[in-house]
């Protein structure tokens, strides 16, 4: 009788260890009874190659990769998806037989299928979409919106030249705003999205007037520590649809886990509630 391996999956950052995807992937190994495991991997920039190239030697069949590493995992992988190329960034690894990296990118997917979970009614092309910021997950954030079929997206983001990267990286349909004219844009939004880390736990607010938001506007946060942020606290005053980042996080694993263990998670109120608490 032969004994099928175990498989191993990691994610890999610094720090890691306040990452939740352990509690995610460990949660539905055992809900879905899969023999597995997913570890924590606190590792340098220095050494990720070195451990990448070695992992599928040693019983991993993927990894997450989390900050700092995001981008520089482009320049080590065998195979690269085409939305992770044009993001600049890859998320989720798959290694194959002959320990081969493959490296794509779910944030987007995940962005899309948590609004698509929360806010069935919202439809991309209704309106604009005023995206805040314009950091790694804002460009995973803009690749997605367009693919859902946002006709226009806007731009804002403090560091002018980022935001300009995204418009040059992604075409007609992005166009740049100044920062600090974000708000006379918030009247006109069909869907606004924040993407800087302003409004998390220990870092500084976010500090936009929401003067003249509609309440048809879909507003969602990537922030999810606080789970409500202030955004979506004065958006819900409004009475607009609102959509935290947790989901995001929980359906950006799903292709990942579905690859790695052979079975598609389900994203439930169970899921959310093993990682609040
Ligand atoms: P990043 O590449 O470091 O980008 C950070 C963004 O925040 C940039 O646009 C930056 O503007 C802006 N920012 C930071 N401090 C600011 C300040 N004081 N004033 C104005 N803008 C400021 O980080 P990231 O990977 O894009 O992540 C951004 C946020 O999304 C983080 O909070 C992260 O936890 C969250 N996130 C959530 C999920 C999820 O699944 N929910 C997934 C990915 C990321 P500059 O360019 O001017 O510095």
């Amino acid at each position: 009788m032969t004994i099928a391996k175990i498989p191993l999956v990691a994610v890999l950052g610094s720090p890691v260890a306040h990452s939740k995807s352990p509690f995610l992937h460990g949660y539905w190994l055992e809900k879905y009874n899969i023999s597995g495991y997913y570890l924590p991997i606190d590792i340098s920039s220095d050494n990720l190659e070195k451990a990448l190239k070695t992992m599928p030697h040693m019983g991993f069949v993927g990894a997450n990769v989390t900050l700092p590493h995001k981008e520089k995992v482009l320049s080590i992988a065998d195979n690269i998806s085409d939305r992770a190329a044009l993001i600049g960034a890859a998320n989720t690894l798959v290694f194959q037989p002959d320990g081969k990296i493959y490296a794509d990118n779910t944030d987007g997917y995940g962005f899309i299928e948590n609004i698509r979970q929360h806010a069935p009614q919202w439809r991309a092309s209704e309106g604009p979409a005023l995206v805040l910021g314009a950091g790694g997950a804002a460009r995973a954030v803009v690749s997605a919106l367009i693919e859902a079929g946002v006709q226009e997206v806007l731009v804002a983001n403090r560091t002018r030249s980022r935001a300009e990267q995204i418009q040059s990286d992604f075409g007609a349909r992005v166009n740049v705003i100044e920062w600090v004219k974000a708000a006379e844009e918030i009247p006109f939004a069909n869907t606004l999205v924040n993407t800087t880390s302003l409004g998390m736990i220990g870092k500084p607010k976010l500090n936009l007037s929401l003067t003249g938001l509609k309440s048809a506007t879909l507003v969602t946060d990537l922030v999810y520590t606080p789970l409500e942020t202030d955004l979506l606290c004065k958006a819900r005053e409004v009475g607009c649809a609102v959509v935290d980042g947790l989901g995001m996080l929980i359906h950006q694993a799903v292709p990942g886990f579905e690859r790695w263990f052979g079975h598609k998670p389900i994203v439930d109120q169970k899921v959310r509630d093993i990682l609040i608490s």
